[in-house]
């Protein structure tokens, strides 16, 4: 099987939606290989997030991230970066309750920042976000 680093927000971890999510990520087949609760400094939001360094949402984004606590999750299955993002949906909750309304943002997601959840675009992705949270942890 194939992994990817997920995660969910501090809106959905707020609204205590946290555990549902878990069920419906195992219902959906992932494995969860690792799960912790974590609070985000606004030097490792911004380190996670580099890629949009100087985009007009950054610092919304950041202080989004910063706002509680988050899940940090690795998930297993058989085409899991693809298989988590569609599960997921699009980016803006508000959008994707027209679009797909049974996606995870769409059920737990708030609007184009606050969505719910956050997951890996492409192995490469993984690999770093997974190191990123988990720095000790061995996949076999
Ligand atoms: P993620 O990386 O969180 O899985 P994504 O890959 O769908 O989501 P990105 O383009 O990587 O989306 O953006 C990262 C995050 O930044 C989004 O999940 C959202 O919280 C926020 N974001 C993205 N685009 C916008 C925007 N146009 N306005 C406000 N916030 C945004
Ligand atoms: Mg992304």
């Amino acid at each position: 099987p194939e992994w990817t680093f997920a995660m969910i927000k501090p809106d959905a971890v707020r609204k205590g939606k946290a555990q549902e999510i878990k069920q419906l990520i195992e219902i959906h087949g992932f494995h969860i290989i690792a799960d912790q609760k974590i609070q985000l400094t606004r030097t490792r939001a911004q380190e996670f997030y580099a890629e949009h360094h100087g985009k007009a949402f950054f610092e919304h984004l950041v202080d989004f991230m910063t706002s509680g606590p988050v899940f940090a999750l690795v998930l297993s299955k058989h085409d899991a970066i693809t298989g988590w993002r569609k599960l997921m949906g699009p980016t803006n909750s508000i959008s994707a309750r027209e679009t797909a309304p049974k996606s995870l943002r769409a059920m737990y997601g708030t609007d184009g920042t606050k969505n719910a959840c956050h997951g890996s675009d492409s192995p490469t992705s993984a690999g770093r976000e997974v190191k990123f949270f988990f720095p000790a942890l061995v996949i076999e």
